[in-house]
């Protein structure tokens, strides 16, 4: 699901910092973040329906679902 640009990126997309403490896909769109900005995600509201929505896409077979949304 994540694109080579996921391994090749250099900054985080959110906060522009560098990806060297580590980076993950964002939950809510197709963004490459920092680990900040990741453990910003998990504490919005509606982290656990961008999860769900996520299972949900790949169990339906998308493996393109590109997340519900900041
Ligand atoms: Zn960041």
């Amino acid at each position: 699901m994540a694109g080579d640009r996921f391994f090749t990126t250099k900054v985080c997309d959110r906060c522009g910092r560098t990806l060297d403490g580590g980076r993950t896909m964002s939950m809510f769109n197709e963004q490459t973040i920092c680990m900040d900005c990741a453990a910003k995600e998990r504490e919005r509201p509606d982290y656990k329906a961008a999860c769900d929505a996520e299972i949900a896409a790949v169990r339906a077979g998308n493996r393109n679902f590109k997340g519900i949304g900041l």
